[in-house]
């Protein structure tokens, strides 16, 4: 052999179709060696917690069975970056170096520095864009600021052309003959784990198990996303999230999958499926704007970006924390998020809200905690997503809500599980409560609860707050920032 091979360098980005550096490194129809390199390290403050680690285990696994049916082969390694794609370059000869680009403050910092090493050391390096319908940083305001209200940032979105169609999917990759005399280093991503068959009940973590979610969405709940993505009870999202963070499928190819060709036309009656696609793909661009704001305010993922917020009076309380992680507050919506997101990895957007909004508004714990739990145990745990999500729950960050206004766990579960079905799922305890009492049971008579098999302290939880004081509270807290500003 006497072509040089181009090394493919894995990330987010963990799919055969619609992955711009293996479609352009294909085209130069030389040999190819695709490398994942593991390197905790280079995430800087938020490196990859359990689930995602459980998560990317599996996708690396199922990724190495799609390259091997193409005719070529994944070798992993343990990092640091640089100098193992240094050393794999001068053991294969390769004379470049593809990959997609992160979007990960301290990932892309280590990409500009692994970009350098390579130049330097005489290699070709290629970057594209293949987690994005939209460059970071293409879609500024007239004055050329970063957007910082989502409307008009997903109105200008709109503005632009439509995002190209997605790549095909290679059938052969370029073979490079000699996999087997360079070594793959397995890394030990399930150490310490006990979860790891619990996930594997709910997901299948490939490339095509991707695509199976997005057509059983396009099929079967699309249509009624407008209304139906509120209801957690019932499946009415894609659960695509992971996937989208992973890589294993593209928001290009979601675009194209549900609005093929064109824009969505903005809804003018009230045709529910108009709506919903509008809706989806709007959800799509607040993953994003997500994107933008960690991009151009990367010390958001740890500070509020509202900087009067630095001043507010959390309180700190291990006890009440580890009550709310385990899903024992007494309220069965906060509980039942809580229990989901423990047994799946995963939980629904309007519980995440609910979820959120209790840890930082009843129990006046920093949304940075809550963060650092989901970014524990969530399979999609995206530091733009999460801490935009955070911070909009918390009232400091970018569109958010208002902090004043207080999510009810009670009317919020009344309202999104009308008939409970959420709520008995994950807090079986609570089953036998009539639809009444299930959002509020100490509310229920004595002969409710003794009917429906409850006590109260003893199988479940009393309240861990009062609603009505605890709202005051974070009333009178809010209070002391408003003052000082
Ligand atoms: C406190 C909090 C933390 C969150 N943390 C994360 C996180 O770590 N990772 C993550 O991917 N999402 C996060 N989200 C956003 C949202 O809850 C999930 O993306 C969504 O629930 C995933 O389910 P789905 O794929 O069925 O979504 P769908 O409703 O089917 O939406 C399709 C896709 O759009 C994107 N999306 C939807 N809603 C949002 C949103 N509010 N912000 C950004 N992107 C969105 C996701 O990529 C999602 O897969 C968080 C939200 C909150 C309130």
């Amino acid at each position: 052999m006497t072509e040089r091979p181009i090394i493919l360098w894995f990330r987010n980005d963990l799919r055969l179709a619609d992955n711009p550096a293996l479609h352009f490194a294909k085209q130069r129809k030389t040999p190819l060696v695709p490398l994942y390199v593991w390197s905790p390290e280079e995430y800087g403050d938020w490196p990859p917690g359990a689930a995602s680690r459980w998560w990317l285990h599996q996708a690396l696994r199922s990724l190495r069975d799609d390259l091997r049916g193409c005719g070529s082969d994944l070798i992993t390694r343990v990092g640091p970056s640089g100098k193992t794609i240094l050393d794999l370059a001068s053991q294969t000869n390769a004379s470049a170096v593809f990959f997609n680009r992160c979007f990960q403050p301290a990932l892309r910092e280590r990409d500009e520095h692994v970009t350098r090493q390579l130049v330097d050391a005489g290699l070709e390096v290629q970057t594209y864009n293949g987690s994005l319908l939209f460059d970071v940083g293409d879609v500024r305001t007239g004055a050329g600021h970063p957007y910082k209200v989502f409307t008009p940032f997903w109105r200008a979105c709109l503005a632009k052309p439509v995002p190209p169609q997605p790549l095909p999917k290679p059938r052969k990759l370029p073979e490079f003959p000699s996999f087997r005399a360079v070594a793959s280093h397995e890394p030990d991503l399930l150490a310490n784990m006990s979860w790891e068959n619990k996930l594997a009940d709910h997901w299948i973590p490939t490339e095509s198990g991707a695509h199976a979610n997005l057509r059983e969405f396009t099929q079967h709940a699309l249509a009624e996303y407008h209304t139906g993505r509120d209801l957690p009870a019932e499946r009415k999202t894609s659960r695509l999230s992971p996937y989208l963070h992973f890589g294993q499928i593209s928001p290009r190819q979601v675009w194209h999958a549900v609005s093929p060709h064109e824009h969505p036309p903005t809804p003018k009656s009230d045709e529910t499926p108009a709506k919903s696609l509008y809706q989806y793909l709007a959800e799509i661009g607040w993953r994003e704007f997500a994107y933008n704001l960690l991009h151009f305010f990367p010390e958001t993922r740890n500070q509020p970006l509202r900087p009067e917020f630095a001043d507010f009076p959390w309180e700190r309380n291990a006890a009440a924390l580890e009550r709310w992680q385990r899903g024992m507050t007494g309220y069965p919506m906060v509980d039942a998020g809580m229990r989901e997101l423990y047994a799946t990895g995963w939980m629904h957007n309007r519980v995440r809200m609910i979820v959120a909004s209790f840890l930082v508004k009843h129990l006046l714990i920093p949304w940075q905690d809550g963060a650092a739990w989901f970014w524990d145990t969530l399979v999609d745990a995206d530091l733009a997503s999460n801490t935009l999500g955070w911070q909009w729950t918390a009232g400091c960050g970018a569109d958010a809500a208002p902090f004043f206004r207080i999510f009810n766990p009670i009317t919020q579960g009344t309202k999104f599980d009308p008939t409970g079905g959420y709520v008995r799922r994950w807090c079986p305890e609570l089953a036998e409560l009539p639809e009444k009492w299930l959002h509020q049971p100490w509310e229920a008579p004595a002969n409710v609860l003794g009917a429906a098999g409850v006590i109260l302290g003893e199988n479940y939880p009393d309240p861990i707050v009062d609603h009505p004081e605890a709202r005051k509270r974070a009333l009178d807290a809010y209070q002391t920032i408003k003052k000082q500003n």
